[in-house]
Order: structure tokens, then sequence, then C-alpha cells
């Protein structure tokens, strides 16, 4: 037979797996792709099990386990002041990803564009062509890498369905400010635009800094799908459980394709986090501090070494800019470095359209002192 044409051609293995198979083939520390090297609080883990043995095996609502969802929304309102209904504005998914996807599906139709900036998150742009829409892409440029709200305003068109933001930002490990949600107000005002803020990395922030969530914004939050995950905020990227906040139509929509996606996620997993989420409320104010201290030992470490680097204001992954030590791509410049220095990292070049070439490449510093000592010391050696 003759198989239908891809309806993604350019698409291949995202450059987070070819990084991380290339850093097993050459034994390299692998600061590549993003995830913690070490697990979850004990507690979590232990709960996980426990519901497994207690029956917790059958499917979970669609919506996700109420326990959970009420959870979401104590912790929405405690740390943004927003008051949600867990009944109709929260969704459990199956990582960011899939509320990514979904959200996506839910309102993208073909023919429309959505407005992304460079460097974007990988799953984006997938989920916008399966829909048949167009993704309008605006670069986000060294070394600051802030939104031009101007450049924004301008590339708004009639088929302008979606703005996708993401803070704080992977790759780049920078925030947006009050300011640059009430640009991004006032330009929505008279719109019909949906925003989708990613904000997976809500926790993981730097300096005192405040996260500015959308759910701190409610002219915004009323437009916007919001969506986080529990792999960033308690060192289980593997469980793959996220959720998204939307207005209740928003959300209703959203949940039409998650049920025929998933229909649910995983039940214990579910179970295990409200039950951690209800006795450690506490838990996501350590989380800034946690990696700060990971971020400042790292950026200590590399201040003997050819690469300058402005520390990260969140998420956990650090700029390199390596314009000092080689002209090669960035992609290049990865290669030579898995193989000649045996350190695994991101090149930024596959997260912008036509593969612009910034200068810079992504370290992730979830990692213990030990490996992030191991990899510092090859790095300095160059
Ligand atoms: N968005 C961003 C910006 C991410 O970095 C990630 C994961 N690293 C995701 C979404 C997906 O999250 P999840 O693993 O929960 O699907
Ligand atoms: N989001 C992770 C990163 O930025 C990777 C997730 C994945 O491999 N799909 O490295």
């Amino acid at each position: 037979m003759r198989y239908p044409t891809s309806k993604l051609p350019h698409i291949g293995l995202t450059i987070f797996s070819q990084m991380s198979a290339l850093a097993a083939e050459y034994q390299a520390i692998n600061l590549s792709q993003g995830f913690p090297d070490f697990d979850g609080p004990a507690e979590l883990l232990n709960a996980a099990g426990k519901h497994i043995q207690a029956g917790a095996n059958q499917y979970a609502p669609m919506s996700g386990l109420a326990t959970l969802r009420d959870a979401i929304a104590d912790k929405v309102q405690r740390c943004y002041q927003r008051k949600l209904s867990p009944d109709t504005e929260i969704t459990i998914t199956s990582g960011a990803t899939e509320a990514i996807f979904a959200a996506i599906s839910a309102v993208v139709s073909s023919g429309d564009e959505v407005i992304v900036f460079d460097p974007a998150y990988d799953s984006y742009e997938p989920a916008i062509r399966l829909n048949g829409a167009t993704s309008v892409h605006i670069a986000l440029v060294p070394p600051a890498f802030e939104i031009d709200w101007q450049q924004v305003e301008a590339a708004i068109t009639p088929r302008t369905r979606m703005i996708i933001i993401n803070s704080p930002h992977n790759p780049t490990g920078t925030t947006l400010t009050e300011y640059d949600l009430a640009r991004l107000a006032a330009i929505l005002q008279d719109t019909d635009i949906v925003l989708l803020s990613d904000e997976v990395y809500e926790h993981i922030i730097f300096d005192g800094a405040k996260h500015m969530s959308v759910n701190r914004h409610a002219e915004l939050a009323e437009r916007s799908f919001i969506i986080s995950s529990f792999g960033k905020t308690y060192h289980v990227t593997g469980w793959k459980i996220g959720y998204c906040v939307a207005p209740k139509s928003l959300t209703k929509e959203l949940q039409k394709v998650h049920q025929y996606l998933t229909f649910s996620s995983a039940t214990p997993l579910q179970a295990a986090i409200a039950e951690f989420m209800v006795a450690h409320p506490e838990y996501e104010q350590q989380l800034g501090g946690f990696y700060q201290q990971k971020r400042n030992f790292l950026n200590q470490a590399l201040a003997a070494s050819p690469f300058d680097l402005t520390p990260s204001a969140g998420t956990y992954f650090q700029l390199l800019d390596y314009r000092n030590v080689s002209d090669l791509t960035d992609l290049d410049f990865v290669s030579w470095l898995l193989e000649n220095v045996g350190v695994a990292a991101i090149p930024l070049s596959p997260f912008y359209k036509g593969g612009y070439q910034t200068g810079f490449i992504r370290l992730c510093f979830a990692k213990g002192e030990a490996t992030l000592s191991e990899a510092t010391e090859r790095l300095c050696k160059i």
C-alpha cells in the first residue's frame, strides 16, 4: 500500500530524546533533557504505593479526583489569591503535555493563527499544525530574550486565535513581569484571542521574585488556559500528572478533547499528590530556594570557565554563552561537547523557526552536587 503522506513532515525525534540517547551512548554527564536525577519526597512516593495497595486502581473521574482538584484550588488561592471552582475550572491531565495538546485542539481550527515566542517549547507547534492552523513566530533575541510587545501587536491579525506564553521560560530561564502581563492584557482587551499560559515552572523562581501567574490577573485569566505540572514541583517527571485551570466555558471545551484523548489520568498518582498537597501546603515555597542553591553552585563553579553566564531567573535551566569558546553552530557545538568534554547539553536553534543561532546552549541543573561538580570541572578545562 501507499502510506499516507506525513502530517508532520518536519518533525523528528525530539532534541531531548536525541540528546539523552547520545549522553547514554557516550557515557557523558547528562545535563540535556530536563529532569531531576533525585527522587521526590519519600512520603509522596510511599503514598503512591499505599494507594495502589489500597485499590485506587480503576479509572479516575474524567476531570480528575475531586481531592486533587480541591487541593489545586486551595493552592491557587494561597499562592495567587484567585478563587476557583474545582468542579468547573480545573482539569487533571496526563502531564502538561496533554493539557497543552487538549487546550490547543479545543479552540484552534483550520486556518487560524497562533502566536508563539521562539525559542518555543517543542510541543506547541505540532499541536497547532495537527489542528490545521499556522504558528506565527516571534523571536526572543539574546542576551535578554524579552518579548517586544510592539512586535506582538503587529503580528495580530483577524485570524489570530491564540497566544502562547511560558514563564518561567524554558529554555532561557527568563520570567515575565507585571508590566508584561499588563501590556498583554491591553493588547488582548478588545479581541477574542485565547491565552495559553504554560506555567509548569511556576514554583521554580529565584532571587525573591514573585511568579507572575496569569492567575493573578483577573482580566487575562478570563480568557486563559493556565497549565502546570506536578512533575516539576514534586520531582516526578515520569508520573505525567499535570493540570489546566480555565474558565468554565473553556474548561468545558478542553474536557471534550481530554475525555477522548486519555479520558483520565493515573488514579493512584492523583490520590498520592492530593494527599501530599493537603499534608504539606507549604512544600512549594521551598522549591525556589532549593533550585536557587543549585543554580548558584553551577554559576559559581563555571565562573572559572570560558563561558559567559547571566544567572537564570527561574526554571531548572541555565544558558551558557559559548561564543568565546567556538564559532560552531549550536548543534555542532553540543556534539563537540559530548564527544570531547563528556557533557550533554541542549542547543537552542531547534526551538527557533529557521534554526536561528543565538550562540547559547542550555544546561539542566536539577542534579545532585557530585554530578554538577564533575560536569563543571570538565567544562572549566575547556
Ligand atoms: N512545558 C514546558 C515549558 C516544559 O518544560 C515541559 C516539560 N519539561 C512541559 C510543558 C511538559 O510537562 P509534562 O512533563 O508535565 O508533560
Ligand atoms: N521539558 C523537558 C526539557 O525541557 C523535556 C521533556 C521531554 O523530554 N519531552 O528538557
